[in-house]
């Protein structure tokens, strides 16, 4: 193996990544991001995934959810706007009347049939690459054909069971990292290994993140991490490049979190309130 298998991503290796704000910049210099997600009982996951969104700097952030999200969305987070389709439970149509700078989905939209062919659907429309995790991936792995209309150079942030759906069991890291960069090249997609070390990996290379801490083992941690990447690539990030450096910011707000509550008080939501005072240590 060569040594240019692997990067480890820490402080150095992000800031020339950084893209700071312009003094004359507007809303639209920096996307209209759509998060598409949620069901009956997990629209919690759509909350923080745009919240997360808009915090590290989209312009504008419209949510897709099921109708019975409507209200809970509207009153969490008032920044974002939100869309629903015709069904109160779970998603089973996909409408965005204007052109996304950058999607995310997947997020607790459950796979039911109708949610399924929805996802399908948008899959087929969708010509830019997109945030995919969670039910978004155990969709693709039940139905692998569906990875062929999955858009050049799209996210896929699994954790290791998702992945493990995706590209079959592994018997040591070695294999699995194998694997990935297989399936990585295969479908010329970024595969974001979520875990305590984060390893992005796309086609031969694999990305190690040095942030991050056990306080983000927790409910949400991930749908926080889809809703930054894709407010990366709504600002003008390259895939790549959101990917790599979402997952630092991701991780250095989680230690910034941890730092004033401890590991265990780490929440999800907290994480998203700490991307501010992450973006202000790259300063
Ligand atoms: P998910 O399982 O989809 O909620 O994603 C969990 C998120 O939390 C990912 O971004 C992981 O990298 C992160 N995470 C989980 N456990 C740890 C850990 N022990 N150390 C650092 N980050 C973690
Ligand atoms: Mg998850």
């Amino acid at each position: 193996k060569t040594e240019t298998d692997f990067e480890l991503i820490g402080r150095p290796e992000v800031l020339p990544m950084y893209r700071p704000r312009l003094k004359f910049s507007h809303k639209g210099t920096y996307g209209h991001s759509v998060i598409i997600g949620g069901s009956y009982g997990k629209i919690g996951a759509v909350q923080l995934a745009s919240n997360a969104c808009l915090t590290v700097g989209s312009g504008l952030v419209t949510a897709f959810v099921p109708k019975c999200g409507y209200d809970a969305l509207q009153t969490a987070v008032p920044e974002v706007m939100v869309l629903t389709g015709s069904r109160d439970k779970s998603i089973s149509g996909i409408e965005i009347p204007f052109e996304p700078t950058a999607v995310g989905i997947g997020m607790g939209i459950g796979m039911d049939d109708d949610t399924v062919a929805a996802f399908s659907a948008f899959l087929k429309e969708m010509k830019k690459p997109m945030v995919i995790d969670a039910d978004g991936l155990n969709i693709l792995a039940k139905y692998p054909e569906m990875l062929e209309d999955v858009p050049e150079f799209s996210i896929l942030t699994p954790h290791p069971k998702e992945l493990e759906r995706l590209v079959g069991k592994w018997k040591d890291d070695f294999e699995k990292l194998e694997k990935t960069k297989a399936f990585s090249t295969k479908h010329n997609a970024i595969v974001v290994i979520k875990g305590a070390h984060t390893i992005t990996v796309y086609k031969g290379k694999g990305y190690v993140n040095t942030t991050g801490n056990p306080g983000m083992a927790t409910a949400g941690s991930g749908d926080v991490l889809t809703g930054t990447i894709t407010g990366l690539m709504s600002q003008g990030y390259l895939p790549l490049q959101a990917a790599i450096f979402g997952v630092y910011l991701h991780g250095l707000a989680g230690d910034v979190c941890a730092s004033k509550n401890g590991y265990e008080a780490v929440k999800a939501s907290g994480i998203v309130e700490h991307i501010g005072s992450a973006y202000m240590e790259l300063l």
